[in-house]
């Protein structure tokens, strides 16, 4: 299933916009991707996108990677189809470490493969597409290296890591303190991406994981929990049109009490 595409797209895909500072989001069909520029010239790009969207990305990479920048590091918030499509050919043209939770490690080692999707898990067309989502681990075992448990940041000095499990076991989440800006990678969604129609058009609401492929409710709830209390004040996720301007931690928590109370696997 690995060269399955997905015929799913979204009206902001291909527009590369700056949504906090030196942070840039690129829509790829589904998925966002961000690059956050440091003050020292350094850049980092966060997630990878869909399969087959490698030149897309570097095209786009190449506006923003001017004056002698370069991309030093590419980070994973978690290792899911969605968010790897692109790596393997990313890592051909940019010669650099991939960071992820140690957790996550097995899924881009080769070593496991996530379970099944749930299509039954929401309803929703995306979610009925999901058996076909690749679920294969990708094998990128020559660049992949853990984030230290300090939970610095490669490269980006101002920038932590947090633990976020649920969606999957090592999944992260990245945040800045001196503007609250956080990447939530799949920890929450600012659209319902069980449906089809919502993910077209990106209505913007705050949504918990994709339903379909998260294996741990108990701990995806204990992670928007731990989220909200960072009172982030612009939401930027993997899904969805990313959200600023306020403090996000009340409705993050009434989203963590909205959650399934069960293990969902
Ligand atoms: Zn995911
Ligand atoms: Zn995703």
């Amino acid at each position: 299933m690995s060269d399955s595409y997905m015929p799913l797209t979204s009206v902001n895909s291909g527009v590369c916009k700056e949504y906090a500072k030196g942070v840039y989001g690129l829509t790829v069909q589904i998925v966002n991707v961000f690059f956050i520029l440091a003050p020292s010239g350094d850049a980092v790009l966060i997630d990878c996108g869909m399969p087959k969207s490698a030149s897309f990305i570097i095209k786009e990479a190449e506006k923003l990677l001017e004056n002698d920048r370069q991309l030093k590091a590419i980070i994973l918030t978690h290792g899911h189809f969605d968010h790897v499509g692109a790596l393997e050919e990313l890592l051909d043209k940019w010669q650099v470490p991939v960071y992820v939770h140690p957790e996550e490690m097995p899924y881009v080692t080769g070593k496991a493969d996530y379970p099944p999707a749930k299509p039954e898990a929401k309803s929703g067309l995306v979610a009925k597409l999901s058996p076909l989502f690749p679920r294969h681990s990708i094998d990128v075992s020559s660049r992949a290296k853990p984030l230290k448990e300090d939970g610095s940041v490669p490269f980006l000095e101002d920038w932590r890591w947090i633990a976020t499990p649920g969606h999957t076991p090592g999944h992260i989440s990245l945040f800045r303190e001196s503007d609250k800006t956080l990447v939530a990678g799949d920890a929450v969604t600012t659209v319902e991406q069980e449906s089809l129609f919502e993910v077209a058009i990106q209505k913007q609401e705050l949504n918990g994981p994709p339903a379909y492929f998260t294996m741990d409710w108990l701990k995806a709830g204990e992670s928007i929990r731990q989220l909200a209390e960072l009172k982030p004040a612009s939401l930027l996720t993997g899904h969805g049109v990313p959200m600023k301007g306020a403090d996000f931690s009340q409705e993050l928590s009434s989203l963590a009490d909205s959650l399934p109370a069960s293990q969902g696997w």
